[in-house]
């Protein structure tokens, strides 16, 4: 049976017109930083299921057989399922040079001076060391299907000393706000990858909810909410559910071993790693934590209280159920 070979040709002619290299990287440290204007990808295709063009990187194209009517094959999605937030705790000039010569990366890095440009540091189709041991909805290891965005902010600062108390630690961190600039451009970046790579709503998150036993970031002050009404990222709940279940809150039977469990395991539902121990524990209260931070940010003290609970199920019932 006949079948229509792409013509290599024509293909590497459409990637000539497309898309081009130029990069220079220098092996010596005296010669001046060059900027990367143009790229050539392997090879550029236009794909008939979705009719977009798109890079393909495929070994020994003109040995192998790729067809348009085999390729490509419907059975497939893409790696990067998860898009995720953090601050870098540090200055513009430190977090450029942590990102890029440690062990530590993200694909993009977000200044915080008005005129300064986002930095491409990790290729899209590379893994960028950026959230650690992580977990959301039975997936480990994020950073195999992640693209991470660090955003220049230094953190929090603590009020009063820290005693090794965990819950004193908490109640006296204070949060940098994010310049308005700053975040347009985070919106700007973060709607062209979640429509690329159609991330769903809930899997586009703060380090904090992949990693709430060890991390902050981005914190109460990222604008979630902001983000979500301007630019339709992320989940959100709606507020008629919210309400709807602020007047079922069982108050008398919040500490019920029954109550902690079915908390416990709404919070698994919706996506984090939580012990279900049936008790209040350290490791439950740094999961609500992390939720307050992403959902109600105006008190993050890591307790369950009626809106926090209605919040949880208001998005149970938008997005997981
Ligand atoms: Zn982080």
């Amino acid at each position: 049976m006949f079948q229509q070979t792409i013509n290599l040709k024509k293909v590497k002619k459409l990637s000539v017109i497309s898309i081009f290299i130029v990069f220079i990287l220098s092996s010596c440290a005296s010669q001046p930083p060059q900027v990367i204007k143009e790229v050539i990808r392997d090879t550029v295709i236009i794909n008939k299921i979705t009719e977009r063009y798109e890079s393909a990187r495929i070994a020994k194209l003109d040995k192998y057989k790729m067809s348009t009517t085999h390729y490509p094959a419907k059975g497939q999605d893409e790696r990067v399922r998860f898009l995720i937030f953090h601050y870098t705790a540090l200055d513009n000039e430190t977090s450029i040079r942590v990102l890029t010569q440690q062990e530590v990366s993200s694909h993009y890095l977000v200044p915080n001076d008005y005129s300064d440009s986002i930095y491409v540091l990790v290729d899209e189709t590379k893994r960028s060391w950026h959230a650690g041991a992580s977990y959301w909805k039975n997936i480990n290891n994020i950073n195999f299907s992640s693209i991470g965005i660090e955003i220049v902010n230094l953190g929090y600062t603590t009020t009063t000393p820290v005693s090794g108390n965990p819950d004193m630690a908490t109640a006296s961190r204070v949060f940098y706000d994010y310049p308005k600039h700053q975040m347009d451009k985070v919106a700007e970046l973060a709607r062209d990858i979640i429509d690329r790579y159609q991330i769903e709503p809930v899997n586009v998150l703060a380090h904090s909810d992949i990693a709430p036993q060890r991390k902050h970031d981005p914190g109460p002050k990222f604008p979630w909410k902001r983000l979500y009404d301007e630019y339709n990222i992320g989940a959100w709940y709606e507020e008629v559910h919210k309400n709807m279940y602020l007047s079922k809150f069982p108050y008398l039977e919040k500490d019920s071993t029954t109550f902690i469990l079915s908390v416990q395991q709404d919070l698994e539902k919706y996506g984090y790693e939580v012990p279900k121990t049936g008790i209040w524990d350290e490791r439950t209260q740094k999961v609500i934590t992390a939720f307050q931070y992403h959902f109600r940010p105006e008190n993050y003290d890591g307790i369950i209280d009626a809106e926090t609970w209605a919040i949880l199920k208001a998005l149970i019932l938008r997005y997981r159920s």
